[in-house]
């Protein structure tokens, strides 16, 4: 290999990269145009599928460049109809990500990172150290893999996506919004920003980053509880960034986007089940227009979280309903493979962990 430089994922390169590249060999400006179209909107793994490129420059290209795509290695199917990917990449590391059948959509639930650096106490994906941010074509070959089950399996076109699989997105921002570029441009995958969802644990800083961005997506909080003391324990970034900077920040991305803000929620028995805290929360949401995800705990261990009794997710609807704030149940989907929120931990895969 003596005299080889190192070739590039090419996938690394934007379109401006690419036409640099063509005009600095002495091709046509388009070309990049027709490869990057190759490699984003449809997928391609493979140079000599390029049938618009001449053979030279396919040569040229295999010369320079390496395509990285991520390989579904294991699928399974729940009962109820989600599926989960394990998604293997190309260091061999793999992450999860989920398709979410309904009636009316179907959502890919994607990773933005290998394992978690956020400690949250109830979630699985903790346990896992972080090990690293995935590149922004990881993140989008995740949607493309759902995209391509849903029409395989369901004969359905995949409706929306949320970054709520493994990992903290803010913490991967440019990666994320990189991918969150790819999946709406017509070179990609050119759905709507609006079917797009960002999950955060709720860091205040880039919440104010996204809004003077002008992104178009929508954005959840994984909030829990609207109490500082209750929110520290169960999840450790509350206590450096604590909820009056997390209002802050919420009112910055309202004022700029006009965007309405997601709770998630989960209650449970003996942490947040009372009336102080189901008031806390209806109080919280005044701060800006925004509606609450009541969710079902997902066990993902013999712990100390048990969901709290009906009766007190009753409580909170309507406690919330009484103060004008729109509160829905939401059903856990994929329980029975550790597909559901807070269940993606590689169970399939510790040997390599
Ligand atoms: N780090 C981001 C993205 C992960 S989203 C975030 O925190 O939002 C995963 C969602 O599942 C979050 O709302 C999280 O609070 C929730 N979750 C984690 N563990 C859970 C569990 N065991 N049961 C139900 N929901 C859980």
């Amino acid at each position: 290999m003596s005299g080889m430089t190192q070739k590039i994922d090419i996938r690394k390169y934007s379109l401006a990269d690419l036409e640099e590249f063509f005009v600095a060999k002495g091709d046509k400006k388009f070309r990049a145009k027709q490869v990057y179209d190759w490699l984003w909107n449809k997928s391609l793994k493979n140079f000599d599928e390029m049938s618009n490129i001449s053979k030279e420059t396919r040569e040229l290209l295999k010369a320079h460049f390496i395509i990285n795509h991520v390989k579904v290695d294991h699928m399974q199917r729940s009962t109820d109809g989600t599926i989960k990917n394990a998604v293997k990449l190309f260091d061999g590391k793999v992450v999860e990500s989920v398709l979410i059948p309904t009636e009316k959509r179907i959502t890919a639930c994607v990773s933005s990172q290998v394992g978690c650096s956020l400690d949250c106490n109830f979630c699985a994906t903790a346990r896992l150290k972080r090990m690293r941010n995935l590149n922004a074509d990881e993140i989008y070959d995740q949607v493309v893999a759902i995209k391509d089950e849903a029409e395989q399996y369901f004969n359905r076109p995949l409706t929306n996506i949320v970054l709520m699989g493994m990992g903290e997105p803010l913490l991967n921002y440019q990666n994320v919004m990189q991918a969150i570029d790819k999946i709406t441009s017509p070179e990609g995958l050119g759905m709507a920003p609006r079917r797009i969802t960002l999950s955060t644990a709720g860091i205040p800083k880039m919440i104010k980053k996204m809004a003077d961005d002008g992104v178009k997506f929508k954005l959840a909080i994984s909030l829990h509880s609207a109490i500082n003391e209750t929110r520290n324990k169960l999840m450790p970034i509350n206590e450096v960034n604590p909820l009056e900077d997390l209002i802050d920040s919420l009112k910055y991305w309202y004022q700029k986007t006009k965007s309405i803000v997601t709770y998630e929620y989960v209650v449970w028995e003996g942490i947040n089940d009372d009336e102080r805290h189901a008031l806390a929360l209806a109080n919280f949401c005044k701060y800006v227009p925004s509606k609450v995800n009541l969710i079902q705990y997902n066990p993902i261990d013999e712990g100390d979280f048990r969901q709290a009794a009906q009766s007190k997710v009753d409580m909170y609807v309507r406690i919330l309903e009484n103060h004008g704030i729109v509160a829905k149940v939401r059903k856990s989907r994929g329980q029975d493979i550790d597909a559901a929120c807070g269940q993606l931990a590689n169970k399939n895969e510790t040997a390599i962990l």
